[in-house]
């Protein structure tokens, strides 16, 4: 089984929020135990640097990190950023197969097109794009099926809804195939696979809102993809807004 592990950055509510991100990782089970080991470890190495504190009391969060927040005051702005890139990094020393999954959405341009709930077309798109990935998994005789696993105080109560009703929206979006059940809702204290869904959520988030692209740039290449075209990344836009250099945008191009 594949599992898909998704957490949210910005407000469909808020108007600063030029954005709204939902991204994470698709791992298979067995990888699930040495991405939380990886992370582990850089915690316990971590929690020495900062005087020997209990590891588990560090978590994985972008927006903290980089703002030097609670127990990362300690650190200076440039091994700040640098616990976040590291983290994500973490991922590369697994041996078996994993993809990254996000979705961007910029709302004005969503909302000036469709008559959609930004949220539910993030949300939508990400579990489209998954069932996608299982399909062809299935089509190369690697019969897997997904679950979805979302963080329990994600932003969006909406995401809330359409998860507890992910029978019927799943049914409306084609995507219940290869997905099993509801999705998931885990406290991000309790596994930190959902706290590098929200690194990789956090990553997409600093790159489009707030054009700061060193995070994403360590995970750029990790978004699934197939015979050069990216399938992982989907970023949707106005056309107006000119050229974008993310994956998504560069492969559907080309
Ligand atoms: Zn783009």
């Amino acid at each position: 089984m594949y599992l898909l592990y998704l957490d949210d950055s910005g407000s469909v509510g808020n108007q600063n929020d030029r954005h709204i991100v939902l991204a994470g990782i698709a791992i298979f089970e067995r990888q699930a135990y040495w991405l939380q080991t990886g992370l582990d470890r850089l915690a316990e190495t971590l929690a020495r640097r900062l005087g020997g504190m209990d590891p588990s009391r560090l978590e994985f969060h972008g927006n903290p990190i980089r703002s030097g927040r609670g127990l990362w005051r300690e650190l200076g702005r440039e091994e700040q950023r640098s616990v976040i890139v590291d983290a994500l990094l973490t991922a590369r020393a697994l041996r078996g197969e994993w993809e990254l999954f996000g979705v961007v959405v910029d709302k004005s341009a969503l909302c000036a097109n469709e008559p959609t709930d930004p949220t539910e077309y993030a949300f939508a798109q990400v579990c489209s794009r998954f069932d996608q990935f299982l399909a062809r998994l299935r089509r190369k005789r690697k019969n897997q099926r997904g679950l979805i696993i979302l963080d329990k105080s994600s932003q969006e109560t909406r995401l809330q809804t359409l998860a507890t009703e992910f029978r019927t929206f799943g049914h409306r979006w084609g995507v219940t195939r290869n997905l099993v059940d509801v999705p998931l809702f885990v406290d991000s204290r309790a596994t930190r696979l959902i706290q590098y869904a929200d690194l990789v959520s956090y990553a997409l988030w600093r790159k489009f809102e707030h054009d700061d692209p060193e995070f994403f740039d360590a995970i750029s290449d990790f978004f699934d993809r197939e015979d050069g075209i990216v399938h992982g990344l989907h970023h949707y836009r106005n056309r107006q807004d000119g050229y974008c250099d993310c994956p998504g945008c560069v492969s559907r191009s080309s």
